[in-house]
Formats: structure tokens, C-alpha cells, sequence
């Protein structure tokens, strides 16, 4: 990649200049991310040494800002992650599940992020540890790592949650492992049937507790009543599920979402040339 350009040195030449054309612009928040990216790994947060207690060398670094918008950081942070799940892994089959919210909601959850967001992770879940822990499918309690995904305007919106879970888990009494089969793991039409009654329940809950706001083209499902109606036709149909083993192994789909986990709004690896005054990227 050789002596590349990172946004921090962007910031730095051009965010004063960008600071004072949009001048009452911009919002404390956005203010705050440039800082914390400028400042980054330089002087202005401090350093600090780090000394090896067997050959003595010390090591001096900066401060990192730990900005989640700052790409340094959170590249930093990606790689870590990708690490520790890798160790995670156990020595079994594994499989990729996928659960997906109904257009319908999509709309919902982008006016309600936190809280549908939140449900989402619940019921889906849920839905697993129960149909998994069910003597007539696998009787075991498994283990899973769960990765959301929410990005798109509202229009795009699909939230969903990509899940690598272990081909098998625990008996009840916890004594031995009971392996799923190699190529299947739960039958994905029941899965979809109880997460899509576990969600329901869950969004209706919500909404009876006014812990969902409606603005715009959606404000009439404030309405108990306009909101059951909406949510009439997402009753009626099949919710998919996804549950397939990986074709590369649980390893690949684990790099794939590290590539998600810790997204900024631009890589520095994208920047491919910066004169001053205009960036280009990739
Ligand atoms: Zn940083
Ligand atoms: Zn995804």
C-alpha cells in the first residue's frame, strides 16, 4: 500500500478551512469525530510507554482517540475482533444462519434503530437457543455469535443478523456434546415461524409501551389500531431464515463480517490521492 494517505491527514490540512466554510453546520457530534480523528495517535492525547519486563527496551506510543468513526481505531478494533472469534472456534462443523426482518419493518426499525435493533438480536436468538434446546429437533444448548447488520437509507433498509453457530452443543445436564448433522442443523420453517411471532410479540410490546416514535410518511402508525393493520400482511407470510455450512469454513464468514463490525464511513485504504484540496477514492 506503500505511503498511503489516511483521513486524519485529511482532517488535519483541510478541517479548518471545512470548520469555518460550514460554520454553524455542524453539529457538536460531527465537531467532536473530526477532533478525535485529528488528534489520534498524535502528541495532543498523550502517550503513554510500554516497557518489556524481561529485556528492558521501552516503547513509546500515542494515545489512540477509540472514536467509533475514527478508521484507525476501529481497524485496529476489526482485526481484534476478527482474532478473538477466530479463537472462539471450536473443532466442528459450522453453520451460517441469517435472519432477515420483512420489508415492512424495515421502515419501523429505521425510525426506532435502538429499540428494533435490540428486539431483533432478542428474538432471533432466542429463537435459536429454544428450537435448538427442543428434544424434537437437536435437544442441546448452543452457543452462537451474532453480528447485526443495518445499513441502507430508509428505503434500503433490511436489517438482519448473520449468526456463525457450532454444528451441536451441550446435553441438558451439560455432560456431553450432541453433534448436529453435517449438513443441516434446524429446519429453518420452524425458525422462521417462532422468530417472526417472537418479533411480532416483541414489536407490539413496544408499541403499547410508546417505546416507538413515527415521524413522516409512517406517523399514522402511532395509531394502535393503523398499526395492526400494518403489520397484518408481515403476519401472514413466511419469515426466511437462512442455515447453510459455510462453503469456506466458519473462518471465512468471520473475516467477512470483521469487514462490518467496526465500519467507518470511509477507509483511509480507500483514499488514493489527496492534493489539498480534493479527495479521490475508490
Ligand atoms: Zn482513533
Ligand atoms: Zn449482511
Amino acid at each position: 500500500m506503500g505511503a498511503s494517505i489516511e483521513v486524519a491527514d485529511i482532517l488535519r490540512v483541510a478541517g479548518p478551512a471545512f470548520r469555518t466554510s460550514r460554520a454553524g453546520h455542524l453539529s457538536l457530534a460531527e465537531l467532536k469525530v473530526m477532533s478525535a480523528i485529528e488528534a489520534c495517535r498524535t502528541a495532543a492525547l498523550g502517550g503513554h510507554v510500554e516497557g518489556c519486563d524481561d529485556c528492558g527496551h521501552l516503547r513509546i506510543a500515542y494515545n489512540s482517540c477509540r472514536n467509533r468513526h475514527c478508521p484507525r481505531c476501529q481497524g485496529a478494533a476489526a482485526r481484534d475482533w476478527l482474532t478473538e472469534r477466530q479463537a472462539d472456534l471450536l473443532p466442528v462443523g459450522y453453520f451460517h444462519v441469517v435472519f432477515t426482518l420483512p420489508a415492512e419493518i424495515g421502515a419501523v426499525a429505521f425510525q426506532n434503530k435502538a429499540a428494533v435493533y435490540d428486539l431483533l438480536f432478542r428474538a432471533s436468538t432466542q429463537t435459536m437457543t429454544t428450537i435448538a434446546a427442543d428434544p424434537r429437533h437437536l435437544g442441546a444448548r448452543i452457543g452462537l455469535t451474532a453480528v447485526l447488520h443495518t445499513w441502507g437509507s430508509a428505503m434500503t433498509h433490511h436489517p438482519h443478523v448473520h449468526m456463525i453457530v457450532p454444528g451441536g452443543g451441550l446435553s441438558p445436564d451439560g455432560t456431553r456434546w450432541i453433534a448436529s448433522r453435517l449438513d443441516f442443523l434446524l429446519p429453518v420453517r420452524v425458525l422462521g415461524a417462532l422468530f417472526r411471532r417472537l418479533f411480532l410479540e416483541g414489536l407490539v410490546a413496544l408499541h403499547a409501551g410508546g417505546k416507538l416514535a413515527f415521524h413522516g410518511t409512517l406517523a399514522h402508525l402511532a395509531d394502535p389500531r393503523a398499526f395492526a393493520r400494518h403489520l397484518a400482511p408481515v403476519r401472514a407470510k413466511r419469515w426466511v431464515v437462512y442455515a447453510k455450512p459455510p462453503f469456506a469454513g466458519p473462518q471465512a464468514v468471520l473475516a467477512y463480517l470483521s469487514r462490518y463490525t467496526h465500519r467507518v464511513a470511509i477507509s483511509s485504504r480507500r483514499i488514493t490521492a489527496f492534493d489539498g484540496r480534493a479527495v479521490t477514492a475508490h
